[in-house]
């Protein structure tokens, strides 16, 4: 089907094709993340996409049912559900808004910080930020987020135990580390609670067409108190939501954008749509190698940039 809101509208199915093949390719010598037994084993040369426009129109190449945990793309929307139920006040209490330079899970970072979190687009960010998620444990808090989610995205997304499982068995010390320092520093009071809810909203999963659904909840402003949070979560994306890489993108491409160690990414294009990519190999920062370039000849050829 073709998308037919403004700029989105012109590009052809043929061309994304092309690019997407591309992608593929150039994507060849990315990384694999090697911590999660179950993440090591995704297909390297698995690849889909889908853009959705404002209107609802779509256009998808690739393998589109595949599934994937969102990991980090769900950074941005447990930001969105917090700002929503707990305002703005509590939220940047408890993290801060400023871009990191070092790797998403470094407790370098958090140690320069003083134990508080610079933003919610890292790791300790979002540990901090699953622990006020509202809910007597994990489990509840988990399924709070993902029915609020599925209901604003009208998504499918769910919960893939075995991801879970394989997350568990093979537990990330820095992650246990940040959630010590910041138990210590006063920005969390369970680390077990926060570690274990943070770990079961990366593990919520679903298609490229969940993903560029969930992305539309930050574009479309039927609702006025989403409206307004998602202008500080769209900022945040921007310039942070690609580690130390956004800075970088920010020049390069314009957009508002979310990765994860899965190979998912999302963009969004504010007022136009979102675009939902997975393609597992990362580069150095921990970024989808195969979305970026993607992404970057979408924008380019679209003039999609929120600077133009
Ligand atoms: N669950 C992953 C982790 O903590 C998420 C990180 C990511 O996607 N960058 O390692």
């Amino acid at each position: 089907m073709n998308i037919s809101t403004s700029q989105l509208s012109s590009l052809e199915p043929e061309q994304l094709a092309a690019w997407a093949k591309e992608a593929i390719n150039c994507s060849k010598f990315g990384q694999i993340p090697a911590y999660i037994p179950l993440l090591a084993r995704a297909e390297r040369q698995g690849f889909a996409v889908q853009i959705r426009a404002i209107d609802g129109k779509f256009l998808s190449w690739g393998s589109i049912a595949q599934t994937f945990p969102l990991m980090s793309v769900v950074k941005p929307f447990v930001l969105l559900y917090l700002l929503c139920e707990l305002g703005e006040k509590r939220v940047f209490d408890c993290v801060g808004c400023e871009p990191s330079e070092l790797p998403f899970n470094s407790l370098i970072q958090l140690e320069i910080d003083e134990g508080k979190p610079r933003n919610p687009m890292i790791n300790s960010g979002a540990i901090a930020l699953a622990s006020l998620i509202p809910g007597q444990n994990s489990v509840a808090r988990c399924q709070n987020l993902l029915e609020w989610l599925n209901q604003q995205a009208n998504s499918q997304l769910f919960l893939d135990e075995l991801m879970l499982d394989s997350v568990k068995t093979n537990p990330n010390p820095n992650n246990w580390n940040l959630a010590l320092r910041m138990v210590e520093s006063g920005y969390i009071q369970n680390a077990e609670i926060a570690l274990e809810t943070y770990n079961r909203v990366c593990c919520l999963s679903g298609s490229v067409e969940d993903l560029a659904k969930l992305g539309m909840v930050l574009v479309k402003s039927g609702d006025r108190q989403i409206g307004e949070n998602s202008r500080t979560v769209k900022a945040l994306m921007a310039t942070c939501g690609l580690y130390e890489a956004s800075a970088r993108f920010a020049l390069r491409v314009g957009l508002p954008a979310k990765s994860g160690v899965s190979g998912a990414m999302l963009s969004v294009i504010p007022g136009q749509g979102a675009i939902g990519f997975y393609s597992p190999p990362l580069d150095k920062d921990g970024n989808s190698i195969g979305g970026l370039f993607l992404l970057e000849k979408i924008a380019h050829s679209l003039r999609l940039s929120v600077f133009d």
